[in-house]
């Protein structure tokens, strides 16, 4: 059988991933999540890894299609929260036991490149954690100057890449994404799958180039249309695409982390659970004090979402139970099983 012949190859190839991406029976599906979840297993471990985010300004000089903070959206309020609130939410995280933090934001150069590292440097003084930082297209001096302060990981969102933005944002993201590899960073993207214009070959692509490049964190979020965006109007992703685009990147990518991720349990309820089952290793705790959270409205419709951070370690507690696996939290600096504590 064609799938099996797939599966059991040591190197699969675009035409590979393509066909994978496309099977549709349940059947099929069913076994690329259970293969996808071997390997979750063989190269990673049951430990499912933990990071507490702070969504700190939902300022954006950006304007993707897709994205409800993107700068010509005037109907949202925006916010930027000071230094004090972010340090205060880092140490929430750590007291929750949590060992990393993402610090994201839209594209907002108020935050320079001094005040960003204050942030780091306080939060690395004040708490044990090591830190993400999701803050966009920057310059090569301010990616340093991040490095230098103490940040660990970059997590670079690759989502409009060709489908909308032109080829030379593209190039940026890539080069970026070289830079930030220069500078001894570790480096992960994030896709968004059922963009309007998306092929499956261009999926293929993307999760091609993150085992090309080497990252070590890829995140796989379906496309949630957002209100007052150009793409307002466009369909959902679908759910079992976004799973199988997980599976598919963790039969590549082996040992990398794999968030299920806010946006497949924004649209099913059962979405957190679908993708650590079909490959993901990660769940991405929201830690943004709630009367910012709201504002950081990327996209809408999170009435399944059960993220709160503080009644949902209970949530997250019992989701990692009923499926038999346990929470980590390690540092990201450090290799998997040499350093790490165990919560709850
Ligand atoms: N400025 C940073 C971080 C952006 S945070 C950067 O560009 O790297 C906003 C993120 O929300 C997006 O990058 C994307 O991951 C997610 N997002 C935005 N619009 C979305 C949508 N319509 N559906 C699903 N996820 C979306």
């Amino acid at each position: 059988m064609k799938l099996e012949n797939i599966l059991n190859k040591r190197e699969l190839s675009k035409e590979d991933i393509i066909y994978l991406l496309e099977i549709s029976d349940f059947r099929s599906e069913r076994r690329l999540f259970e293969y996808a979840d071997e390997t979750r297993r063989k190269f990673c471990g049951d430990e499912v890894h933990l990071r507490g985010i702070i969504e700190f300004s939902n300022y954006c000089e950006n304007n993707c299609e897709y994205c409800g903070i993107r700068k010509d959206n005037s109907s949202i309020e925006r916010y930027r929260m000071n230094a004090d609130e972010i340090i205060n939410s880092a140490k929430q995280i750590s007291n929750a036991g949590i060992r990393t933090l993402i610090l994201q934001s839209g594209n907002d150069d108020f935050f320079d490149a001094d005040q960003i590292s204050y942030i780091i440097y306080s939060i690395k003084n004040n708490t044990d954690v090591s830190i993400n930082l999701s803050l966009g297209e920057r310059s090569f001096e301010e990616y340093k100057t991040w490095k230098y302060a103490g940040a660990d990981r970059y997590i670079l969102k690759y989502e409009s890449s060709d489908e909308i933005l032109d080829p030379g944002i593209l190039n940026k993201k890539k080069e970026n994404l070289l830079m930030l590899k220069d500078l001894g960073y570790s480096t992960g993207i994030s896709l968004l799958i059922g963009l309007p214009n998306q092929t499956n070959e261009k999926i293929a692509d993307k999760i091609l180039f993150a085992k090309e490049t080497g990252i070590d964190f890829i995140s796989l979020n379906p496309f949630i249309p957002a209100p007052n965006t150009p793409f307002r109007n466009n369909r959902v992703g679908s759910v079992e695409l976004t799973l199988k685009a997980i599976s598919v990147a963790r039969i590549l990518l082996k040992n990398s982390l794999i968030p299920a991720t806010a946006a497949i349990a924004a649209i099913d309820s059962l979405g957190r659970e679908k993708a650590l089952r079909a490959g993901a290793n990660m769940v991405i705790p929201n830690f943004t004090p709630k009367n910012y959270k709201e504002k950081y409205s990327v996209y809408p419709h999170k009435k399944y979402l059960v993220e709160d951070p503080l009644s949902g370690s209970s949530y997250i507690e019992y989701l990692l139970n009923s499926l038999g696996r346990k929470a980590v939290s390690s540092y990201d600096a450090v290799k998997d099983s040499e350093n790490y504590s165990q919560i709850f």
